[in-house]
């Protein structure tokens, strides 16, 4: 595939209620890259996750992956892109089924896109659990467990690119830092790209090459994360970065 994976431009979306949560947001994610998208609650960064997902439809703007305009294509033909751009979200203790397993869970995305069950065992193992895990319900998992699940599950369909909701936001500090070197290692081994969202800079700082700064639904400042940690321009970025608190334990 020539160009970048994800190409997202002038995105809009105004909800019911009257607030444009997303406001002319453009971004590009090439493969095996990790791109930060911060700010604070509110800011209009879940919207702009479930707009690049096709979870809604922006009211302006494109959304381009490997090449396919998504807003274009019939349902059947966005089945196979689907596998290829996953989701991780925030509370993974909500978004796994209470009932299923977590083999189940897993499997029933494996189904979902063709792709044979038996590979739930290696991919419990792949993210630091054990086969033995998928007998468990949601409910037996702690928070750095159910989290090691959902990215099981994103991963099981082999995706070019995981949106990553607040991954570590619901987990304690030092939960944070071993999940975060997950991902870290995973993206080595599979050369999968990361549209990572976080209110929290120290978190994109350790696993991103890029961020955007969000703020009332507009991008206010993008660039290398260092270059941006180093030397904000934007007086919102400063202000998000004297807020930071620094990130225990083993960082990637
Ligand atoms: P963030 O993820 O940065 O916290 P969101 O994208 O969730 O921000 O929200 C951006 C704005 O859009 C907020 O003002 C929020 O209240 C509003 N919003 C989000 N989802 C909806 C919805 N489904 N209906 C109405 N307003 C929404
Ligand atoms: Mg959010």
């Amino acid at each position: 595939m020539n160009g970048p994976l994800l190409v997202a431009e002038h995105l809009t979306k105004r909800f019911p209620s009257g607030v444009v949560a997303v406001d002319d947001v453009s971004l590009v994610v090439h493969a095996g890259e990790s791109v930060g998208l911060v700010g604070e609650s509110g800011s209009g960064k879940s919207t702009t996750a479930r707009l690049v997902l096709r979870l809604l439809r922006p009211d302006s703007g494109r959304v381009r992956f490997a090449g396919h305009d998504l807003a274009g294509l019939p349902e059947r033909r966005m089945r196979p892109l689907r596998a290829r751009i996953q989701f991780v979200p925030q509370s993974p203790r909500t978004s796994l089924n209470p009932r299923l397993r977590v083999g189940e869970s897993i499997a029933f995305n494996l189904r979902a896109h063709g792709l044979p069950a038996g590979r739930v065992p290696e991919l419990l193992e792949q993210v630091g659990l054990t086969a033995d895990h998928a007998r468990k319900r949601p409910r037996e998992l702690s928070g750095g467990q159910a989290q090691r699940v959902a990215i099981a599950r994103a991963l099981a369909t082999r995706p070019d690119l995981v949106v990553c909701d607040e991954p570590v936001s619901a987990l304690d500090k030092s939960v944070q830092a071993r999940v975060l070197n997950l991902l870290a290692r995973l993206q080595r081994e599979t050369g999968v790209a990361y549209l990572f969202i976080s209110h929290d800079l120290a978190v994109v700082e350790h696993l991103c090459d890029r961020a955007l700064v969000m703020r009332g639904g507009k991008v206010v400042e993008e660039g290398p994360t260092e270059t941006l940690w180093r030397s904000p321009r934007h007086p919102y970025t400063r202000s998000l970065l004297a807020a930071v608190r620094p990130l225990t334990g083993e960082l990637p």
